[in-house]
């Protein structure tokens, strides 16, 4: 059986082929432009393998994934040129009339985690995977399941409490100003140093201070939905990033509950290569597939 995959991001499409294993037979990624062009090449790129039988899309948001809702399916609100108020899954659609799994890109990037987990006979029901990049959000898989009925999780924009050095910084995020996102997304690094992330050194202030805001980020997740794991990928992540939020974490959680080995609670993706939302991609079209064949009475 094979089934597609399409990691819709902001600044690259990802298109893969796979089998029910999950293993991927072939990929092409591509930058993302304008709808039209971005989306029709997706459409080009599936139709060259018809016996095709479902598609995962994990999209950049926000998303409508109210199955009720007229527009089901869309991008809204993107703040991205030329996106707002895509019918991106009606696309898809038109041109191929089999079940399509649609979904964020966080939650298609948890989704995998969870069954990679799987497939590694290491099963973890319930995760957090957040991606710190140029915005910040999470997909929560809980019991197998993703969380978000309504909508899509927006822990990106949670409230934190200001570092004490960072009282003068007013944040970035044009809703909220001061919240996580307005904090600790990579744009924040440009404001407070002049350098983007990459140019900042790890012993600049401004890390520690996102660390910081990231590690409650963590205590936050940790609080609400105790996962088995919580998972950072995105740019702005690396693993001497992850020990300076591991050691404020320590210090704000002070073993409230015990916890796994926190090298191994907060870490980043198992899947290498940005390759965890393609695998959940695949697992959801699946799911999708099968679900699509039971009748409701
Ligand atoms: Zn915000």
């Amino acid at each position: 059986m094979l089934l597609g995959s399409i990691e819709a991001g902001g600044t690259k499409f990802v298109c893969a082929v796979g089998d029910e294993t999950y293993k991927e037979i072939d990929s092409v990624s591509f930058e993302t432009t304008n709808p039209e062009e971005t989306i029709g090449k997706c459409i080009n790129y599936f139709q060259k393998f018809p016996e095709l039988m479902a598609i995962g899309i994990a999209s950049f948001g926000p998303i409508e994934v109210r199955i009720n809702n007229p527009k089901y399916g869309y991008i809204t609100d993107t703040p991205k040129e030329g996106w707002k108020n895509t019918n991106f899954l009606g696309l898809i659609k038109e041109h191929f009339d089999i079940p399509v799994y649609w979904t964020t890109d966080v939650n298609g990037s948890a989704y995998g985690e969870y069954i990679n987990s799987i497939n590694q006979k290491k099963p973890i029901r319930s995760l957090a995977y957040y991606t710190i990049g140029t915005g910040i959000g999470a997909g929560i898989v809980n019991n197998g399941e993703l969380l978000g009925y309504m909508g899509h999780p927006e822990v990106g924009h949670v409230l934190v409490k200001k570092h004490p050095e960072d009282q003068n910084f007013s944040g970035v995020c044009p809703y909220h100003d001061d919240c996580l996102e307005g904090l600790a997304s990579g744009p924040t690094f440009e404001q407070r140093t002049g350098k983007k992330g990459k140019d900042v050194p790890m012993t600049d202030s401004a890390w520690d201070k996102v660390a910081y805001y990231v590690a409650q980020a963590a205590m936050q997740v940790t609080l609400f939905i105790r996962p088995e794991k919580i998972i950072f990928g995105g740019g702005v992540v690396s693993e001497p990033f992850l020990v300076k939020v591991r050691n404020h974490f320590k210090k704000l959680f002070n073993n409230y509950f015990p916890l796994d080995d926190l090298n191994h609670y907060i870490s980043s993706p198992a899947i290498k290569n940005n390759g965890s939302a393609t695998i959940g991609n695949f697992a959801l079209a699946l799911k999708q597939y099968y679900k699509d064949d039971i009748v409701e009475i």
